[in-house]
């Protein structure tokens, strides 16, 4: 009976000898080039004042050692998927790492993360490689791993209205998973929300999740960048809070995704981390979660990482290929719709976080992230497009051997399958422009008639 007291208390209020009780903890914003002075997390504030370059949020490493890595990861270890509010979600169970500032009270939160990381056992076996595994971050509220950090930026903007700020609405201009993610997070925390989108350019699919959850969503005679300059000026001039990933309280709710794939582990590190890129948001969150483990003890050890783009979106991968120059493109048209982005707004913090894990950036055409993903599905998983690219990407650089038999490997799947049936359907049946399907499935259509039906199971037993 004592365990079930202690279960229901929040840890933190049942301290171990190793707590200190009530410790400060303490995360700022701070500019990612170096410029002096910091600024609260709860100040709606996007770029440095001084150099206009981006933010980055900063934890107080100091405060945090207080107590050793054996005491946090049984903390974080304790808190996993317990229905202890808020620290049952995988984010807010590792809240004094990710964003310490904002009370209980506010947090908005809808059990975020502690999605499953499953032995991709055959597709492994395919391709010469026995240690295997899909983190499934789709299996999520909104179906996307947006929703990691879309609770951290509506929690801090509820914290901050409720000491007076003055905001009126939480805006962003997207066409798919961040608008949902963002209009759900809103709509549970009671936050008018705004989503602008590029009028015609987006699929009914996309369009319906933020409308359901009642965001006003404006859809403009313009394309992304234009919503984009848009939304920016709201943000500036109107008291409009910005949640697109410009903003970097998102990422600190983003880089649990590698502490949590460590913790599932029994805190062990894999060899290689792979996660599609597009905006280059998450690549930079997954390396400050390593980063932060490293640093407080929890990991003596890194993993590779490698961002998949796709041929048709690849500032990213043309960079590595020219030692890290980048140029912004336009981007071309492409299954993997989330990560069709030309000049990514966190190139530079990718780039820094690729050097420290020995990074590698690979490309995928539409055709090889089409039926590595349709291959995959084979072998009972159902993956988005973008987890396709990542997938492809798997089978070139496990070919190339850069990626040996023994490695230990986590491919990030990002959003969950069934928001992509157009993609799905369209492979199945042919009927995606340009691409000619190696292994489409289609429906024998028959008569009402047992010996057709039995002709036709016979084709396939081969009885
Ligand atoms: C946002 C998103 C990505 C890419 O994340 P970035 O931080 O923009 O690189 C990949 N896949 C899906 C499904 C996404 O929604």
């Amino acid at each position: 009976m004592a365990g079930w007291g202690r279960m229901c208390t929040p840890p933190e209020a049942a301290p171990t000898d190793e707590d200190m009780t009530g410790a400060p903890y303490r995360a700022t914003l701070r500019c990612i080039r170096g410029c002096a002075g910091e600024h609260s997390l709860l100040t709606a504030i996007y770029r440095c004042p001084a150099c206009n370059d981006l933010l980055e949020v900063a934890h107080d490493l100091d405060v945090l050692r207080t107590r050793s890595a054996g005491s946090w990861m049984r903390l974080f270890d304790e808190r996993y998927k317990r229905t202890t509010w808020p620290y049952g979600s995988a984010v807010w169970g590792k809240k004094e790492w990710v964003c310490p500032d904002v009370a209980d009270d506010n947090i908005v939160s809808m059990d975020e993360g502690g999605t499953n990381l499953f032995w991709a056992e055959r597709f492994g076996r395919e391709i010469g490689l026995g240690d295997l595994w899909v983190k499934l971050c789709g299996n999520s509220h909104t179906g996307s791993f947006k929703d990691l950090g879309m609770t951290v930026l509506v929690s801090i903007v509820r914290e901050m209205m409720q000491r007076g700020a003055a905001i009126r609405a939480v805006a962003c201009a997207s066409t798919g998973d961040t608008s949902a993610s963002l209009a759900a997070y809103a709509a549970a925390g009671g936050i008018p929300a705004i989503v602008i989108l590029p009028r015609g350019k987006v699929s009914t699919a996309q369009l319906v999740q933020p409308l359901a959850n009642g965001a006003t969503v404006l859809a403009l005679d313009t394309d992304f960048d234009g919503c984009m300059a848009i939304v920016k000026r709201l943000s500036t001039e109107e008291g409009i809070y910005l949640a697109n990933s410009m903003n970097s309280v998102r990422l600190e709710g983003q880089k649990t995704v590698g502490i949590e794939i460590v913790q599932q582990f029994d805190w062990e590190v894999p060899d290689f981390v792979i996660i599609p890129g597009g905006n280059l948001g998450n690549v930079s969150a997954l390396g400050a979660g390593f980063d932060m483990m490293e640093a407080l003890g929890v990991t003596a050890r890194r993993p590779r990482i490698v961002v998949a783009q796709a041929a048709a979106a690849n500032p990213l991968y043309r960079a590595y290929r020219n030692d890290w120059a980048f140029e912004p493109i336009q981007a071309a048209p492409t299954q993997a719709s989330a990560i069709q982005i030309g000049n990514p707004v966190s190139i530079d913090k990718a780039v820094h976080t690729l050097r420290r894990y020995d990074g590698i950036v690979e490309q995928a055409s539409e055709a090889e992230l089409a039926d590595a993903s349709a291959r995959a599905d084979r072998t009972g998983m159902y993956h988005c497009p973008h987890t396709g690219v990542a997938l492809a990407v798997l089978v070139k650089l496990r070919a190339r051997s850069v990626i040996a038999s023994s490695d230990r490997v986590v491919v990030i799947s990002t959003a969950n399958g069934l928001k992509f049936t157009d993609f799905k359907l369209g492979y199945h049946q042919s009927t995606i422009a340009g691409l000619d399907p190696r292994i489409p499935n289609t429906p024998v259509e028959l008569p009402n008639d047992y010996d057709a039906v039995r002709g036709a199971v016979a084709a396939v037993t081969g009885h």
